[in-house]
């Protein structure tokens, strides 16, 4: 028995390729910024892939590089002067930033209304309170995978392994909304392999290669790897993929799984943000 892969890059085609033709009947471009501070390799291979998509979709994009030393004060300056601008709808500062500035001060100075990663605390409060408006966009793209499979939510045992605010918490709250029994696990959580196998649905977001092996997953489970580790140049997920998926159901590869599915929801925020009247 192997499980069926969930594509995530194929479907990240299909929703860049709509909000292309969405796009194509507007009468204006969804701007988006982007603002780096530093020069983290990743990042900018991040940023870089956020340009390129807003490109093929035809959002107007504004990328904004700023040296590592640049005070907090200065980059909530820059953003406030994005929130004022006609031209952007949507403004996300990349993570992680460096070491002297407070994240969540800057993520909130961002107009909830303009605020495309869904990680402000109005837009993670109103998750908290049943009101999706902005999803977080990792956990938007879990939310996706899921439901192709079109296994219904209703009633199942979810398990997230990670309580982070940008990933467990959010697509616990996300299933919780769509009434799922859910688990939140973490580095303290007692015997973890006796929780994951109850899994119906497994979302894994710890940052360790391979944490999750065969003998912790519930035969025919829904399994998503959110892990990325680059061991030995290559990009490794939290799940040992080669066991686990001759138990499951469904599983997410790495990469090709959640990544490409967070590139694809901060587009679908951005337009979100341009068409709707929050
Ligand atoms: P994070 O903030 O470091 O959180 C990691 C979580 O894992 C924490 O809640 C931590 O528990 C838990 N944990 C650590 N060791 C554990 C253990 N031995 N047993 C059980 N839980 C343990 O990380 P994150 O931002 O959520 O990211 C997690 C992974 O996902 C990383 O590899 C990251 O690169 C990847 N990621 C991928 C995408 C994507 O688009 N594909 C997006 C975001 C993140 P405590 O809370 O107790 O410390």
């Amino acid at each position: 028995m192997s499980s069926q892969i969930i594509d995530g890059k194929q479907i990240a085609k299909s929703i860049r390729n709509h909000i292309r033709c969405q796009v194509k009947k507007l009468d204006f471009r969804p701007g988006l910024a982007v603002i780096q501070i530093g020069t983290d390799p990743a990042s900018t291979i991040y940023v870089n892939h956020k340009q390129k998509d807003c490109e093929h979709v035809g959002f107007h994009s504004e990328v904004i590089r700023l040296p590592s030393n640049t005070s907090q004060k200065q980059v909530i300056d820059l953003v406030k002067q994005l929130n004022q601008s006609s031209q952007i709808h949507g403004i996300l500062v990349q993570m992680p930033m460096p070491n002297h500035i407070d994240e969540q001060i800057v993520i909130d100075s961002i107009l909830p209304q303009k605020d495309a990663d869904g990680l402000g605390t109005i837009n993670l409060g109103n998750l908290l309170i049943g009101q999706e408006r902005v999803l977080p966009c990792t956990p938007g793209g879990i939310l996706r995978l899921i439901e192709k499979t079109e296994v219904e939510t209703e009633g199942k045992r979810v398990v997230c392994v990670g309580r982070s605010r940008l990933v467990g918490k959010p697509i616990g709250l996300l299933l919780l909304n769509r009434n799922a029994t859910v688990t939140f696990c973490h580095s303290r959580t007692a015997n973890l392999g006796s929780e994951t196998s109850k899994a119906d649905i497994l979302v894994v977001a710890v940052g360790e290669p391979k944490f999750i092996t065969e003998k912790m997953v519930k035969p025919e489970a829904i399994v998503i790897d959110v892990g990325i580790n680059r061991v030995d140049n290559a990009l490794i997920g939290d799940i040992d993929f080669e066991t686990v998926s001759k138990v499951a159901g469904f599983i997410t590869p790495v990469p090709g799984g959640v990544g490409p599915m967070t590139r694809a929801i901060l587009l679908e925020n951005t337009l979100k943000l341009a068409t709707t009247l929050f």
